[in-house]
C-alpha cells in the first residue's frame, strides 16, 4: 500500500497524445471529422489537465506550463491503472492486492469492490457493473469545442438509447463527500467534451479513484458548469505569473519552493 495525499497535489493531469492549447478564440470551432482527433483540436481548445488546475490554483496551472515534459508520474500512473484492473482485484488474494499501489487494507479495498460490483453501483449511479469493469472505450481521447484530453472509459447506459457516461480515474483519494472541484471541473469538461463528439447530452461522469475503491458522480448542475466556466476563462487569460493563493493548497504543490509561498508566510510569522 501507499501513501496518498487528502487532496488532489498534482490534479491528475495524464496527458492527452497532443497536449496543444492554441490561443485563439474558439468560437468558430468546427467539429472534429475524422479519427485522427488530435489533428483537429479546435483553436482555443484546452486541455482537460490545465483546466484541473486552473481550478486548483492558476498559479500552479502558470508553473505547469513551463515544464519541458508534462507527463504524469509514474507512480500515479500505476495507480490511475488499477481502474483497468477491478475483475481482476476483486477475486485478487491479500498477498496480491498489498503489492499493489492500493490505500486501503486489502480487505477493505475487496469488499469496497464487491460492493460495487453486487449492485451497489447500479443503485447508486444506474450503471452496471460490466460497464466499469470492462468498458466499451478506453483512454478515449475527446476532443470537444472548447476543451479536450483523455476520459479514462467511456461507458454504456443500462440501455442502448441511454448516454454514454465518461469517467476519469484519480490517482489520488476522495473528500469525505463528493468530489474535489478541480476534478469536478475536469469531469465537466469530460462530459462535455463528449456531449460534443456525441451530438448529445450528456449529464454526468464518474471519477473512479481505483487506489481505494471508490466512485463518484459529478451532475452537470449549474453551479458545477459555473466552476468549469470559471476555470476555463482563467485558463485562457493567464499571461503571467498569478497570484498566490497562499492556502492550504500549498503544503502539497509541487511548486511550492519555486512559489516560495512557505518563506513568505515563514517571515510573516516572524515578522519579517
Ligand atoms: S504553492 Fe500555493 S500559490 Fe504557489 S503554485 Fe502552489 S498552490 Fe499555487
Amino acid at each position: 500500500m501507499s501513501d496518498a495525499p487528502s487532496r488532489p497535489t498534482t490534479p491528475d493531469t495524464e496527458t492527452p497524445p497532443t497536449d496543444t492549447t492554441a490561443d485563439a478564440s474558439s468560437s468558430h470551432a468546427t467539429r472534429p471529422a475524422s479519427a485522427d482527433r488530435s489533428d483537429r483540436i479546435p483553436s482555443g481548445s484546452v486541455a482537460f489537465g490545465d483546466l484541473t488546475r486552473a481550478a486548483y490554483c492558476p498559479r500552479q496551472l502558470y508553473y505547469a506550463r513551463q515544464e519541458p515534459d508534462r507527463s504524469i508520474p509514474d507512480a500515479q500512473r500505476s495507480r490511475i491503472d488499477l481502474a483497468f484492473r477491478y475483475p481482476d482485484s476483486v477475486a485478487a488474494s491479500d498477498a496480491d492486492l498489498v503489492d499493489r499501489t492500493i490505500d486501503v487494507r486489502p480487505t477493505v479495498y475487496r469488499d469496497r469492490l464487491r460492493t460495487l460490483r453486487d449492485g451497489g453501483l447500479r443503485d447508486r449511479f444506474g450503471i452496471p457493473w460490466r460497464s466499469l469493469a470492462i468498458p466499451d472505450r478506453t483512454r478515449a481521447f475527446l476532443v470537444g469545442r472548447s476543451c479536450h484530453g483523455i476520459a479514462h472509459k467511456v461507458l454504456s447506459g443500462t440501455d442502448a438509447d441511454d448516454p454514454p457516461i465518461p469517467t476519469f480515474a484519480s490517482p489520488g483519494t476522495p473528500p469525505d463527500q463528493g468530489v474535489w472541484e478541480p476534478q469536478t471541473v475536469r469531469a465537466v469538461a469530460i462530459a462535455k467534451a463528449l456531449a460534443w463528439e456525441e451530438e448529445r447530452e450528456i449529464h454526468r461522469a464518474l471519477v473512479e479513484y481505483p487506489a481505494v475503491g471508490v466512485v463518484r458522480e459529478v451532475t452537470l448542475s449549474v453551479r458545477t458548469k459555473a466552476a468549469y466556466r470559471r476555470a476555463l476563462r482563467t485558463t485562457r487569460g493567464i499571461d503571467g505569473p498569478p497570484s498566490r493563493v497562499s492556502d492550504d493548497r500549498c503544503q502539497p504543490c509541487e511548486y511550492r519552493d519555486q512559489c516560495g509561498t512557505e518563506t513568505r508566510s515563514l517571515r510573516s510569522r516572524l515578522g519579517l
